[in-house]
């Protein structure tokens, strides 16, 4: 059986779930384990109430948003603010950690659904900043129509 590789920029896939918690010092838990499972699945950024949705009395609003808080303290979420400013999270890449985060991406916004997507293929372009600068991280939201609602609007 091959070891997973995890030098690539894709996203983490189900299965390394339990060593990607223990990675990052976290116990696997399995509303922890549920929580990343639910984010990964979906194509979108996912906010908070709408998770509170999915999981109902399962995992509970307190328990919810401190895992939310230390996934992304860990690098393993990155939070986007979408039209409304609401946090949504998505999965980061397995190159991300506690220190740094390396999702240099665009993010996309529909301005008709409010969903926000990471656009992985697109690299965020480099630039010099002025004398004693320093960079720490970079956020760039495109907004527009997406797929899904540019083919209902073509209906
Ligand atoms: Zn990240
Ligand atoms: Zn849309
Ligand atoms: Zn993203």
């Amino acid at each position: 059986m091959k070891t997973p590789q995890h030098e690539d920029h894709q996203h983490t896939h189900t299965t390394d779930f339990n060593q990607l918690l223990k990675a990052n010092g976290l116990k696997v838990t399995k509303p922890r384990l549920r929580v990343l499972q639910v984010i990964a699945d979906k194509k979108t950024a996912i906010n908070q109430p709408e998770l509170e949705k999915v999981f109902g009395s399962e995992i509970d609003r307190v328990t919810l948003y401190r895992i939310l808080a230390s996934f992304e303290e860990k690098g393993i979420l990155h939070k986007v603010l979408d039209l409304h400013g609401t946090a949504t999270y998505a999965i980061c890449s397995t190159k991300c950690s506690a220190d740094h985060h390396h999702d240099q991406h665009v993010h996309f916004i529909c301005s008709v659904c409010n969903s926000v997507f990471c656009l992985d293929e697109v690299a965020i372009p480099k630039f010099n900043l002025p004398n004693n600068f320093s960079l720490h991280s970079i956020a760039i939201n495109a907004v527009g129509i997406c797929d899904s609602c540019n083919a209902e609007i073509a209906i």
